[in-house]
């Protein structure tokens, strides 16, 4: 007996320093994939997988659930839940307290203005003179997957990001990235860059613009892809809740975008409907190639964001027929896209991720027909009371600098000046807000700072900059924002807001489902964890350990 157990033990000590062996003769090629391909689809909430799951066909989103992992409870950890900090979470694995990304616009106390998430003043577009092009990744303050990606392989790796909008390219590819291309609407129609990266377009970025495909495109109508009554799980294509485009009556397909062009921002128009996503993969399989991408052994990285969905999302809502219609266009090209990848590296020989910037609201509007607590808020009207309220205790004076994304910047110099303590100002604007039915809570910057168990104070924490917030943040209610009554926006604590789908897919993955809560900031350790690549500076996340081959 003993003596078989000897044998059994020598044989299994035997098999182990054998599979040991064959581990540490691989190639440190062999170790992570050709190709890291990131997708971002702005505006995605989780459910959409689950709602239109009988409209995908199976080599889309189908084949990156059933053949790869699903976290299914993987929430953004702060406010505010918008396009920027969004893009750039997923890649940093950190929030905007960390990465610097605080809103897509912010207000800016030192220069009294506001500034644009990917705007640099300093910088030159390439491919277009308009100030489209004046953008750069200067605001991000760490690094993403891709730049710790260029520093382990000495600059050999090639990171691109591509998307219609200019943040959703510059912030997931990082600073170091090769290039980031977007999408310059208006009389335009091309893609270009910034001489942040380079001086040139490079000759295939050149040659699509010339294709003429942008134009080409603005020659389609947006009609219904599946048969009329596939979309009963939508509401009717004619409701009060969706927001015609200009110089339209009714917000109704046939979307004749020849005839819309003029009033809705020429090339912009492309933007807000399906064949914006579809131009987004032709130019991304023209990067991969003009690029030569995963073709040698450096691991490249291509990240990639699909931009319509978002500008759909706030023109129709999360029920309407056109929101429906362009995520399951979205899932052919997403099904092309992955064909393409399997012809150029071969299944096992790439990464794909998948997740959202941030979900959305269900349009209040409709909502509150539905019997729910859900409205609409108006900033201006809080803030001249907020000012009339803080003149009756302290004297004349303009007490408010700013108001922007609910942080509410009170003027500190004024304070100063007569000799206010500003943390008292502070406890007495959070009282004042109580009043206002829609506002659920309010807290000064000093309790922001210090933190607290309460998941929204933290999820504010972790969105927060001291240096850059304001004096004062406060929350709506749930299904409460500050927009039209057509469509809907993003940007709260809320489920609604925070619930997005994150799939992988692919090299090192090991296919399954998880329920185990998850953050946003646990894609990109994840991604490293899979390719043995150092994670990013600032990462505050952790591997979904169950998904790592
Ligand atoms: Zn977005
Ligand atoms: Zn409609
Ligand atoms: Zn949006």
């Amino acid at each position: 007996m003993k003596k078989y157990l000897v044998i059994a033990l020598a044989l299994i000590v035997g098999g182990c320093s054998i599979a040991q062996q064959n581990q540490s003769t691989e190639t440190n090629a062999a170790r992570r994939p050709k190709i890291i391909v990131g997708i971002t689809v702005d505006q995605m909430r989780y459910d959409y997988i689950e709602r239109f799951w009988d409209d995908f066909g199976n080599d889309g989103f189908k084949r990156l659930v059933n053949d790869g992992f699903f976290a299914r409870n993987l929430h953004y950890n702060y406010m505010p839940t918008y396009t920027g900090p969004g893009h750039a979470a997923i890649y940093t694995g950190t929030s905007p307290a960390y990465n610097g990304i605080i809103a897509n616009d912010w207000y800016e106390r030192t220069t009294k203005k506001m500034v644009y998430c990917s705007s640099d003043s300093t910088v030159a577009g390439v491919g277009t003179a308009s100030a489209a092009g004046k953008m750069s990744p200067h605001y991000l303050k760490s690094t993403t997957l891709g730049d710790e990606l260029k520093l382990f392989t000495n600059g050999k790796s090639k990171v691109i990001g591509v998307a219609l909008k200019d943040r959703g390219a510059i912030l997931p590819a990082g600073r170091s990235a090769d290039a980031a291309y977007w999408f310059v609407g208006a009389q335009e129609g091309v893609w270009a860059t910034s001489n942040w990266y380079r001086n040139e377009l490079p000759q295939w970025v050149s040659d699509f613009n010339a294709s003429g495909k942008a134009a080409d495109y603005m020659k389609q109508t947006w009609t219904p892809y599946l048969t009329p009554d596939r979309y009963s799980k939508s509401s009717a294509d004619n409701n009060p809740y969706e927001l015609p485009y200009k110089g339209t009556i009714r917000p109704t397909f046939p979307y004749v975008l020849d005839s819309l062009k003029a009033l809705n921002g020429g090339y912009e128009l492309l933007k807000a409907t399906p064949f914006g996503n579809t131009m987004s993969v032709d130019f991304a399989l023209a990067a991969l190639t003009g690029e030569q991408m995963g073709q040698d052994e450096y691991t490249d990285m291509l990240c990639l964001s699909f931009s319509a969905t978002d500008y759909v999302g706030h023109q129709f809502g999360m029920h309407s027929m056109e929101t429906q219609d362009v995520y399951v266009r979205l899932d052919l090209e997403i099904a092309r896209l992955l064909k393409e990848l399997d012809a150029r590296y071969g299944k096992d020989n790439y990464l794909l991720f998948l997740s959202a910037d941030h979900a959305g609201a269900p349009t209040p509007s409709y909502t509150s027909s539905l019997k729910w607590s859900a409205g609409y808020w108006k900033s201006d009207v809080m803030e001249g009371e907020l000012n009339a309220f803080l003149q009756s205790k302290y004297g004349e004076g303009n007490y408010i600098e700013s108001e922007v994304n609910q942080n509410i910047f009170l003027n500190r110099p004024l304070l100063e000046q007569k000799k206010v303590d500003i943390t008292q100002v502070n406890k007495e604007v959070v009282a004042f807000l109580s009043k206002y039915d829609e506002i659920m809570t309010a807290y000064t910057t000093e309790e922001i700072r210090m933190g607290a168990q309460d998941p929204i104070l933290n999820r504010i924490r972790l969105g927060f900059s001291s240096k850059w917030s304001g004096d004062v943040i406060y929350v709506l209610n749930p299904d409460y924002m500050e927009y039209g009554r057509q469509g809907t926006t993003h940007g709260s604590p809320f489920i609604y807001d925070t619930h997005v789908p994150a799939l992988f897919y692919g090299f090192g993955v090991t296919p399954g489902t998880s329920f185990e809560a998850q953050t946003i900031c646990d894609i990109a350790p994840t991604v490293a964890a899979i390719c043995k690549l150092p994670l990013p500076n600032a990462c505050i996340g952790q591997p979904i350990k169950s998904c790592v081959k």
